[in-house]
């Protein structure tokens, strides 16, 4: 009894616990002081169609710290969803980029251009949501076609009904959705045809290995293949080398995002890589 009482109190005066229990209250300390400060900013990294021109990007968040140096969303998007901070985190990212779709639709080259933003399971489940995303499209005047949401498989698994409502609602509108990450997750075949959705992300998992592991190839393949015949778009994510953008190509997919075409950086490292692809372009005509 008294060994068993002394080992519970030895583990909880584990440093190591102490030390993650401390991380973590300064984290969240930190991250409410980041959003009182407005310090987050958002990363833009390029996607492009099968000629290599830009048709969009990926909104991706980062949080510059005055000690920790560029943290990365992988870390603290995770735990400002369990504390729940990630609402207000939520709300500035879908705001900032319904912001930049309005300066790009003021620009002839720049207005088809979409913008993805990944939503989180916690945003998502909020019963007003859809009535948030109006909000933000109504008072930034976006227009909601260049919008992209990116949903993942894991927060489509309870309440499909409720879930399909909402999309339906936002697609009415003419929101565009993507299921990022896909083929990590569990979704069932039957639901993906029942749910309003565009576009299928094939994760950069299955992407990194492609030309060395014949499973990965197999699974990308069929990726690419299932999203035709339900006629929806796909995009590779993860894409640094030309051979697994040759055989991406092979297979039939036509959107491309990875570090081979831009990584994610800051809007205007975004619009000169447009730049350049534009007067490819023009070079490539004037020559042939
Ligand atoms: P994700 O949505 O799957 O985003 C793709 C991640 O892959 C990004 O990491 C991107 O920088 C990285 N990436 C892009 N191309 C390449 C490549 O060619 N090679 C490699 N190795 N990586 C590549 P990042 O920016 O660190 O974001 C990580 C995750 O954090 C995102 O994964 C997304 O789930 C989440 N996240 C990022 N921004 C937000 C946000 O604003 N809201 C929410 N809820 N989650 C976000
Ligand atoms: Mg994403
Ligand atoms: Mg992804
Ligand atoms: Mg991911």
């Amino acid at each position: 009894q008294a060994k068993r009482h002394e080992q519970h109190n030895l583990c909880f005066f584990d440093p190591g616990i102490q030390d993650a229990v401390n991380s973590r209250m300064n984290l969240e300390t930190d991250l409410r002081q980041a959003i009182q400060d407005n310090s987050f900013k958002l990363y833009y990294q390029p996607q492009v169609d099968h000629q290599g021109c830009i048709i969009g990007a990926e909104a991706l968040i980062r949080w510059p710290h005055p000690t920790r140096g560029m943290v990365s969303p992988a870390e603290f998007i995770p735990a400002a969803e369990q504390i729940g901070l990630i609402l207000p985190i939520g709300h500035w990212v879908l705001e900032s980029a319904c912001q930049q779709l309005v300066l790009w639709s003021k620009d002839s080259v720049l207005e088809k251009m979409t913008l993805a933003v990944n939503v989180s399971a916690v945003q998502f489940r909020k019963t007003d949501f859809v009535k948030q995303i109006l909000a933000i499209l109504d008072r930034t005047g976006a227009n909601p076609k260049r919008l992209k949401l990116e949903l993942t498989e894991s927060m489509l698994l309870h309440d499909l009904e409720g879930i399909i409502s909402k999309m339906a609602t936002l697609k009415a509108r003419g929101v565009l959705f993507s299921l990022d990450d896909f083929g990590t997750g569990y979704s069932s075949l039957s639901y993906l045809k029942r749910l309003p959705l565009d576009q299928l992300k094939i994760d950069q998992s299955f992407v990194r290995d492609l030309l060395t592991d014949p499973n990965d190839a197999a699974i990308t393949s069929t990726i690419i293949a299932l999203a035709h015949s339900l006629g929806l778009e796909v995009i590779a994510e993860g894409v640094e080398t030309e051979a697994q953008h040759h055989f991406l190509t092979t297979q039939g997919c036509r959107a491309f995002q990875g570090y081979l075409f831009g990584k994610p950086g800051p809007v205007e490292q975004v619009l000169s890589r447009h730049i350049i692809t534009q007067s490819h372009q023009t070079v490539k005509r004037a020559l042939s």
